[in-house]
């Protein structure tokens, strides 16, 4: 992929998002995806249950994340991110079930390319996304904070500009589920990583990841993307003594072997080995080579947000350009 800001890149980035030919591109990942995994997709599909809650991760295409979200008192269901329709309705005919909502977390049409066909399925289907963000086929845009209820699922969203300028995280409010909260995060926060950023300064995104690291700490995180393998193993080549990130790349590696999820992980695991959290560490400022330090030993603690944000920024550009071994 041509490097972020390039007028390449700008011009590759306007096709994907704003015309036809990114619909036309993500249909060829959905289709490699079925030639490499058949109908069953990248990751065995596996309900995790709360006392009123069941959240179910749907793979879509090479490596993206769809959920179904149950309240299993009232029997009420929201799917987030429909990349791909099929898979999905094909779930929730099995179940025997009517979606009430779809949340859509941005425009990108790995998340969104279903809606339409999710609208024309059930008529009637409230379909959200982010203010500003341009999100194909929705009814009802969403203001930052904004909450939405269906059945016992009370959502919040969460404006996290960055990958996207509109991007939207749901916050879903567990305790009337028996649940811890739930961050339906897309491509914003990932299990070891964060989101490419394609539309807003490095300072935003930076704000944004504030934002999540703030929830409780018991939160599960659901992102849009299995990634926890590749972004664990840059984890561990930027804090190679980070015990937490090495723990955690095994047990995904591991994990991922066999086809399973590495979702949900929380805020407070994420808090010890995700390095985009760990802005502030002089562990990860060293790896930075552009920051401006004025002598040898540890003297930017506390750094302050312009300078945490020049971290995120060239860690980001680290990770684009890194060489995994996977
Ligand atoms: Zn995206």
């Amino acid at each position: 992929m041509p490097k972020a800001g390039s007028c390449l890149f700008a011009i590759g980035y306007f096709l994907y998002t704003r015309t036809r030919f990114g619909r036309y591109y993500h249909g060829k990942d959905i289709a490699k995806g079925k030639e490499k995994y058949n109908e069953d997709g990248h990751t065995i599909i596996e309900p995790t249950m709360f006392d009123k809650l069941e959240i179910t991760p749907i793979p879509i295409a090479l490596d993206n994340y769809a959920y179904i979200v149950m309240d299993t008192e009232s029997n009420t269901c929201v799917v987030i991110d429909v990349g791909d329709e099929e898979a999905i309705m094909r779930f929730l005919d099995k179940m025997n079930v009517i979606p009430a909502a779809v949340l859509t977390t941005h425009k990108h049409w790995d998340h969104s390319a279903g809606n339409a066909g999710m609208r024309k399925r059930y008529q009637g289907l409230k379909v959200y996304g982010g203010y500003g963000d341009n999100v194909p086929d929705v009814t009802h845009t969403l203001m930052d904070i904004e909450q939405v209820k269906f059945g016992g699922l009370n959502f919040t969203a969460i404006h996290t500009p960055g990958h996207t300028v509109g991007h939207v995280s749901y916050l879903l409010d567990g305790q009337a589920l028996g649940a811890p909260d739930c961050l339906f995060s897309g491509d914003h926060l990932f299990l070891g990583g964060c989101g490419r950023i394609f539309e807003t300064p490095p300072l935003k995104m930076l704000k944004s990841l504030d934002i999540v690291g703030r929830l409780k700490k018991d939160t599960l995180v659901w992102p849009g993307h299995e990634y926890a393998v590749n972004n664990l193993e840059f984890a561990c080549h930027i804090e190679p003594e980070n015990a937490d990130a090495q723990a955690r790349y095994e047990w995904a590696k591991a994990k991922r072997e066999r086809r399973l999820t590495t979702c949900p992980s929380t805020i407070a695991e994420e808090l010890t080995y995700n390095p985009f959290l760990r802005t502030d560490k002089d562990s990860i400022m060293k790896k930075v080579t552009t920051l401006d330090r004025t002598d040898d030993t540890t003297v930017l603690v506390p750094p302050d947000d312009e300078m945490r944000a020049q971290v995120l920024a060239e860690l980001r550009e680290q990770k684009d350009a890194f060489k995994y071994i996977q």
